[in-house]
């Protein structure tokens, strides 16, 4: 093809075109734009990821073609290593500029810094944009100018800064043609079976579609809703900001109209709301600034905790058949349909990691191989939380009791019942407690495979134990 004056948008964790920073800023520079998405092998990496979120991201990449054309666009793909493949597209298509959204994992990171290394040695404008949270991390630090460890002074300063406005609609990118592209992946592509889950739609306008259902619903009743698990009353947008099918400042600001129309009375509702938010950024931060929490506890004092080998105790865990109604619950709504509600991953994290003993990472990666919305920082942050060794974690002494759990946010089982088949016919009080008489509570369901009191005494004893003399 004839080389021409053009730009590059790389897309990334940013599958859409409304509100999307680098391509608009791509966009406005008035030259064709060739907009790439670069495939990995991914040869390596399949203990992080699994053909939920595959499935999901090829979905949404699909989407996204279809949704350039609407701009004269053409998303092209490539596969390989990032670096190489911007470079090799450079050569090709002349262009003197590249536009992409900032990753705010270390891996991501990692790439771009080798980008930016590149484009300086060639001549090449390296465009970053902040895109993925509405505060970067270095936004929000405390008055001495240090990162917070903290949530709740975390999300004071956070809550009082000025939020950035979505961007308008890019104007045309009339993206040159003849420029080589590869098909658009399949699950196959990285030799994936298709998901068993059934999992939701991806796509930049499914993602409208749930923020749309979400002010009108479940955001107006959040506070008292959100932590019942058979309610459904929560926003499902966490696979869209994995994914960017919607972005941050769009969410906010329609949040924000909802806030400012609904009765004063329902205010809380949408303030609990936007501190969901917060944790997701807070968390982000966290990452950024202490990249460590990857390989090992946040908090020093639980570095070295003596943690059981995995056995028959996780593969129970992982496929629901601890015996434990509510986990089992948990673990299979993770399996049939890649999600797993808030409050359910914090007792199921717990349970692994106190009931069990068994190491947090273990976990992390289970969920990660599982969630459609994997989003590193945020299962990071959780699993560190539950297994009370994170950022502003759960004091270790403080062991939620499955049993009890249930019966505050499952009372009438609902939940347990919608997932464990076995349960179906089972009345809810036997969730609430362990069978006193040794049988199992319904013909093929597992006897609890540990005493919660037991497990519960061992896990103190352990952390006090491990805990260093002050
Ligand atoms: P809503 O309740 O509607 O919340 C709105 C948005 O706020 C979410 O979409 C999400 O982006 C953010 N959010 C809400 N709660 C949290 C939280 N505690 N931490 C960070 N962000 C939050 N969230 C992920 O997005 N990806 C993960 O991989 C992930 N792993 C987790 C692992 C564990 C062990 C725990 C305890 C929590 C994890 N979370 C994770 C946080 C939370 O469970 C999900 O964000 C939430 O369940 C998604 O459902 P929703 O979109 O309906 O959330």
């Amino acid at each position: 093809m004839p080389k021409r004056d053009c730009v590059i948008h790389w897309f990334r964790r940013d599958l859409r075109i409304s509100d999307n920073t680098a391509l608009w800023h791509a966009a406005k520079r008035g030259l064709p734009v060739v907009p790439v998405y670069i495939r990995s092998e991914w040869k390596n990496h399949h203990a992080w990821t699994g053909s939920n979120r595959q499935a999901f991201l090829c979905g949404s990449l699909e989407s996204l073609a279809k949704n350039l054309q609407t701009l004269a666009g053409e998303l092209i793909i490539r596969k390989g290593e990032a670096v190489n493949e911007l470079a090799t597209l450079i050569q090709e298509t002349g262009a003197k500029a590249i536009f992409y959204n900032s990753d705010p994992d270390p891996f991501g990171k990692k790439v771009e810094a080798e980008l930016r290394d590149y484009c300086s040695e060639n001549g090449i404008e390296c465009c970053a944009f902040h895109d993925v949270t509405l505060h970067a991390p270095g936004e929000v630090l405390t008055k001495s100018e240090q990162p917070y460890r903290v949530f709740t002074p975390y999300s004071k300063s956070w809550l009082e800064l000025e939020k950035p406005s979505p961007h308008p609609k890019p104007g045309p990118l009339h993206t040159p043609s003849g420029i080589h592209s590869l098909e658009l992946p399949t699950i196959r592509t990285w030799g994936l079976k298709e998901p068993e889950a059934e999992i939701l739609t991806p796509g930049e306008h499914a993602a409208r579609q749930r923020l749309k259902s979400a002010i009108s619903g479940t955001v107006q009743r959040y506070q008292e809703l959100r932590d019942l698990p058979a309610e459904e009353a929560t926003s499902r947008l966490s696979q869209d900001l994995r994914f960017g099918l919607i972005s941050i400042r769009t969410v906010y600001q329609r949040v924000m109209q909802a806030r400012e129309t609904c009765k004063p009375t329902e205010r809380k509702n949408i303030d609990t709301f936007i501190k969901e938010l917060a944790w997701r950024e807070f968390y982000m931060a966290i990452l950024h600034h202490f990249p460590d929490v990857l390989k090992h506890e946040f908090n020093e004092d639980w570095r070295g905790l003596p943690w059981n080998e995995p056995g028959e105790s996780f593969e129970a865990w992982k496929e629901g058949k601890t015996g434990f109604p509510i986990i089992d619950a948990g673990m299979r709504q993770l399996k049939q349909t890649g999600f797993m509600h808030n409050r359910v991953r914090m007792i199921t994290a717990m349970f692994l990691t106190k009931d069990l003993h068994l190491d947090w990472k273990l976990g992390e990666s289970w969920f990660m191989q599982h969630l459609v919305d994997g989003e590193i920082a945020s299962n990071n942050g959780g699993w560190q939380w539950s297994a009370g060794t994170g950022a502003d974690a759960a004091p270790y002494f403080r062991i939620q009791n499955p049993w009890t759990q249930t019966e505050r946010y499952d009372p009438a089982g609902k939940y347990i019942k919608r997932w464990v088949e076995e349960l179906k016919d089972v009345p809810a009080e036997r969730f609430m407690a362990p069978p006193k008489n040794g049988r199992p509570i319904a013909d093929g369901y597992p006897l609890p495979i540990v005493d919660h009191k037991t497990e519960r005494e061992k896990t103190l004893a352990i952390f006090k134990k491990h805990r260093p003399a002050k």
